[in-house]
């Protein structure tokens, strides 16, 4: 097995994926990082915010299962997502994109502190979720600097779909 830059970067975004860490990626994996997201935040999973958190991560399952899940075992292996997710990634990362969105934007919502009092979510908040879903601290840092490119203190919906993609992308 050849090991490479490429395929150190791959094994740390299908770990983000992963969440338990059982080696490969299902429903579960999105659902407990949802469940993360609220705890961190403090807010309840029946409470509106909550319910589109989850509606989010499922939408997000569904998919990556779609573009991954090549046996349809609702399991995305490490050989499917670099087959699957990571190369459609590459090929079309609009549709990518758009299959995250929903779930960012709830987790913008749950990390907005103000409760979408209009204050927006703050690069502090985004750097919570970032450790919360384990982005490994030099890199959370580094993204959520990246994602203010104006210096306001806020993080925008388009920023942080932007900031996802990039991160996701990996070229050989
Ligand atoms: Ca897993
Ligand atoms: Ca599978």
């Amino acid at each position: 097995m050849v090991s490479s830059e490429y395929e150190r970067r791959i094994a740390a975004r299908f770990a983000v994926f992963d969440q338990d860490g059982n080696g490969y990626i299902d429903r579960e994996d999105f659902s407990q990082a949802a469940r993360s997201l609220l705890a961190e935040f403090g807010v309840t999973a029946r409470s509106d915010r909550g319910q589109a958190l989850f509606i989010g991560a499922e939408a997000f399952w569904q998919g990556m299962a779609g573009i991954a899940d090549r046996d349809g075992d609702q399991r995305i292996t490490r050989d499917e997502f670099v087959t699957g997710a990571v190369k459609r990634l590459r090929d079309n990362p609009e549709r990518f994109t758009a299959i995250a969105r929903p779930f960012l934007r709830a987790v913008l919502a749950v990390a907005d502190e103000s409760e979408g009092e209009g204050e927006g979510t703050t690069v502090t908040s985004t750097g919570r979720v970032l450790r919360v879903l384990g982005i490994p601290a030099d890199i959370a840092d580094t993204a959520t600097a990246a994602l203010d490119p104006d210096h306001d203190g806020r993080i925008t919906e388009d920023d942080l779909v932007a900031a996802f993609g990039a991160y996701f992308t990996v070229r050989e």
